[in-house]
């Protein structure tokens, strides 16, 4: 066993305070947690790294009063060179996740698969929304790269806001396979579960047909070559779920990330 500061952090943030359609998320992490430890499956990821018996350090779940509390509870954490997968909570967890990221990796890349680009500059008047995060962090840190796959609903403000902060954005309409895009510098994953297909993933707040299938996201992570500094799985809502079909889908996304970073290294 590795000593603890090796160790990657799995962390839960059951916050869905700033989703705007429904909310549900803050149930999500102890769900997707008992089917990342059940027995109806292993603990073993396609690339043969058991995250039980590897590196990982489970801390439990959060609860916190505040969204940007979370940044303080993350920076604490990168300190001495940790990195952290967390579990939503809605998407507006990830501003205060990268903020604190940022601090330490101001020119980081950002992998982000979603149906929605998540680049309103505000929703119903809250720059903290779900439909917001990546606005904020492209305003906090304009030194970072963002691609955004998975995406079907550009209207033309995010357009507009893409185009200002110089997003990457390969529309869902526009993916194949073999144009993947390539990362050189730390990268951080941030998966939305509604940007594979409702038929994967029914559990999941805003429905939106024509998504990732499960494998071509698990091949994504799995073409990754470069290192992982951190990740998260958002949006599960298990109020949508249909016989926890889509939290098994966020263990096993949880369990291929895991499996990833260990495999490629800090880098
Ligand atoms: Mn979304
Ligand atoms: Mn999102």
């Amino acid at each position: 066993m590795k000593p603890e500061d090796e160790k990657i952090v799995l962390a839960g943030f059951p916050w869905d305070q700033k989703s705007s359609f429904m909310r549900g998320c803050a149930d999500a992490p102890p769900l997707i947690r008992e089917s990342l430890y059940s027995y109806a499956s292993n603990t073993t990821a396609e690339n043969g790294v058991d995250i039980r018996r590897e590196s990982i350090l489970d801390v439990g779940d959060f609860e916190i009063d505040n969204l940007m509390e979370i940044e303080e509870i993350v920076a604490g954490r990168l300190k001495s060179g940790g990195r952290i997968l967390s579990m939503g909570g809605g998407h507006s967890v990830t501003f205060p996740i990268l903020k604190a990221y940022t601090v330490l990796y101001p020119d980081l890349e950002i992998l982000h698969i979603d149906a929605h680009p998540d680049l309103y500059h505000e929703l119903e008047g809250d720059p903290l929304s779900h439909a917001c995060p990546f606005a904020r962090i492209m305003e906090a840190a304009p030194e970072v790269r963002l691609v955004q796959m998975g995406i079907r609903t550009l209207n033309a403000h995010q357009k507009e806001q893409s185009q200002k902060f110089g997003t990457e954005i390969i529309e869902m309409k526009a993916f194949s396979p073999d144009r993947l895009p390539q990362f050189t510098r730390p990268l951080y994953i941030s998966i939305d579960l509604d940007g594979i297909d409702p038929a994967f993933a029914p559990g999941v707040s805003h429905h939106e047909p024509g998504g990732f299938s499960t494998r071509e996201v698990i091949q994504l992570i799995g073409n990754i070559d470069t290192p992982i500094i951190g990740a998260d799985v958002v949006e599960y809502n298990p109020l949508r779920d249909v016989n926890g079909i889509t939290a098994a889908l966020g263990a096993k996304l949880v369990k291929e990330l895991l499996s990833k970073m260990v495999e490629n290294g800090k880098g």
